[in-house]
């Protein structure tokens, strides 16, 4: 993983929409407002927030409200080229685990995805934030 303080201006814009999209959340149980922004290979942004509910387990992170928005606007063809998730916390926010399962289905390995980790920004490559991801075609 490598620390980044400049980001490319595209990957800016994108974090700023996924800023953005957090302040959309719904989140009054943890008051934690995550918002992501795919952009798809297409050029589409696509932005998303974390919807929570009282049952808890139903809640769904902004990276995959994202992403069902995204499969829901422009079909199952999508490919999504690079995400940022952002938050209102000043937390890090890398994408969880079950965000980064249903993302690989749709994303390119060296998509960049763009998150806070702390003090700083990091850029990491899809494939280094899920190795071997769930698929029944493992070879
Ligand atoms: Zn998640």
């Amino acid at each position: 993983m490598s620390d980044t303080v400049v980001l490319a201006p595209e990957l800016e814009n994108l974090l700023a929409a996924a800023r953005q999209a957090a302040m959309h959340s719904y989140s009054p149980y943890s008051g934690f407002q995550v918002g992501s922004a795919l952009k798809l290979e297409g050029g589409e942004t696509v932005t998303g927030t974390n919807v929570e509910n009282i049952s808890f387990g139903l809640t769904i992170c902004a990276e995959r409200a994202a992403l069902v928005r995204a499969v829901s606007e422009f079909g199952p063809a999508i490919r999504v080229a690079a995400i940022a998730v952002a938050n209102l916390n000043d937390a890090a926010s890398p994408p969880c685990g079950a965000c980064r399962q249903m993302l690989a289905e749709f994303t390119a390995p060296a998509a960049p995805v763009v998150f806070p980790a702390g003090d700083v920004t990091r850029v990491v490559p899809f494939c280094e934030l899920l190795p071997l991801a769930f698929d029944v075609k493992l070879k």
